[in-house]
């Protein structure tokens, strides 16, 4: 093998969470390169123009807010260790989210960036549960540094809250943004959650995900670092204890003292030859998504950031048995940010429901059109109940698009479109093979923070430490 074929670490997949470990490793000089399949980078959070105009793939909001000068947070633990500036990302906090029960007789409360409000509204709608609520959240940091073994999420929250409304209501939101497994999610998982949305909260820089992938990018070149794009990684060669090779689609063959795999743990062991014994769990949650461009957003929709909805008091979060279930979902409005006095040129309306990977896959072509286009419709009607109303003539889009589990599979590689990934994470990236590490989504670190952080604490602990 000649030397330039030969790297310190290899990354596959240039998501937040490579791009991260990336930047980490080339700051400490080590020769790094990242393959990415696809000739953008961002992974389930990258972006890119439909007839001219600009699209974020999944951007809804960056999650773990905090002011300047807050210490102790992911947010600044981020910053600093990818050496970035916090005007650099240009971060704008939501003005304020709810979530919303009952089509009919809706029970909503109102959350912000600021715990304050969602414990008013707690006082307000729930009164008996508000001291509850104030204990759950003062639990949440001890739950963190030593999560109770073999309790869940549900368990946790219905031990301090004893209105099943209530519980259900804070819970909906957490599982929409980080949990793999239908209805619940583990304890530590669901303490990094709740900080994520409720003790801390939600944050988009006005020109959303690019902003962000174009510092990281920045980042990663300044110190140094490689990236080869449209280079999918083919097969992971091993033997007993060892990755010995990577092989590109291309044919090519790489070497490195490490590699270091986004692509997520049954996706991984997939590329491995000889293939492991068994399979690693594969997630069955996915997800549509619909993006609606207007000319400008109904003054009517200005209030609320993102809205967490459920057509009944029964929490629905379970993989579709249609195309789509839209009985409940998340609406996101980007314009919602405070941008300190500007505006989006264009009003977005995205909305998002679970979806079923393999009905959306048989389809053949021309049907899977169609059905995109009534699935699009169906969802905004859903989740229209849960906005004011506005008139149909306010809602004449300038463009439109929507992915399915399919596009989500096309775009990552992710089996069965799970964008949280296999119910089964491995949180310290281990692998059978000593130089073979996990990273991002199959560590059990979600969205963006959490992929960012994947990253950063993949390439600190188990290369940067090592000789
Ligand atoms: C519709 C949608 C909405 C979302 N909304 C939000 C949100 O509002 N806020 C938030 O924080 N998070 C959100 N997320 C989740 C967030 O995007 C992910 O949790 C996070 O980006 C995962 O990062 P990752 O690096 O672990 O994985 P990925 O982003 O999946 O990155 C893995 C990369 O590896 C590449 N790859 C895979 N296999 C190979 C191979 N064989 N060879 C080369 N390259 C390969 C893929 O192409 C991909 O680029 C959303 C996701 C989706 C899909």
């Amino acid at each position: 093998m000649n030397a330039s074929s030969h790297y310190h670490t290899a990354i596959i997949g240039a998501g937040m969470s490579g791009l991260a470990a990336g930047i980490r490793l080339a700051h400490f000089g080590r020769r790094v390169v990242i393959l990415e399949r696809h000739n953008a980078p961002g992974g389930l959070n990258g972006f890119y123009s439909l007839n001219g105009r600009p699209f974020d793939v999944g951007l809804h909001a960056m999650t773990n807010f905090v002011p300047p000068g807050v210490r102790g947070t992911p947010l600044g633990k981020i910053l600093r260790q990818l050496r970035v500036e916090r005007d650099e990302l240009g971060l704008r906090p939501q003005k304020q989210s709810r979530v919303t029960f009952g089509a009919a007789a809706p029970v909503s409360l109102r959350f912000s960036n600021d715990i304050g409000l969602l414990e008013a509204e707690i006082a307000r709608e729930f009164p008996s549960q508000a001291d509850a609520f104030r204990r759950l959240a003062a639990d949440v940091p001890g739950l963190e540094a030593a999560p109770p073994a073999g309790l869940s999420a549900r368990q946790i929250i219905r031990r301090r809250i004893t209105d099943p409304l209530l519980a259900d209501m804070l819970l909906l939101p957490l599982l929409y943004y980080g949990s793999p497994t239908p209805g619940d999610m583990d304890a530590a998982q669901f303490a990094i959650m709740f900080r994520a949305l409720y003790l801390e909260g939600f944050a988009r820089p006005f020109e959303g995900v690019r902003q962000i992938i174009r510092v990281l990018l920045q980042k990663y070149r300044e110190a140094g670092g490689e990236r080869r794009m449209k280079t999918p990684v083919k097969a992971i060669l091993h033997d007993t204890a060892r990755a010995t090779a990577l092989v590109l689609e291309n044919g090519e063959t790489l070497t490195a003292d490490h590699i270091l795999s986004t692509a997520g743990a049954p996706e991984t062991g997939r590329l491995l030859r000889p293939p492991p014994d068994a399979e690693h769990p594969v997630g069955r949650l996915s997800f549509a998504e619909t993006i609606t461009l207007l000319p400008k957003l109904p003054p009517a929709w200005t209030g609320d950031t993102i809205v967490f909805f459920n057509e009944t008091q029964n929490p629905v979060h379970e993989p579709a048995a249609g195309l789509v279930d839209t009985r409940s979902g998340v609406i996101c409005f980007p314009n919602n940010f405070d941008y300190g006095g500007r505006d989006l040129p264009e009003g977005v309306f995205r909305c998002t429901c679970l979806a079923n990977h393999a009905l959306w896959d048989k389809l053949p072509p021309g049907e899977y059109h169609l059905q995109k286009q009534a699935a699009l419709a169906r969802l905004q009607t859903s989740a229209r109940r849960f906005l004011p109303p506005v008139d149909d003539a306010a809602l004449a889009p300038l463009a439109t698009d929507m992915f399915t589990p399919k596009t989500i599979v096309r775009f990552t590689g992710r089996l069965n479109g799970a964008i949280y990934g296999s119910p089964r994470k491995i949180r310290d990236g281990r692998t059978f093979l000593s130089n073979l590490h996990l990273c991002g989504t199959d560590q059990g670190y979600l969205g963006i923070t959490g992929a960012l952080l994947g990253g950063i604490t993949i390439a600190n602990q188990r290369i940067l430490s090592r000789p």
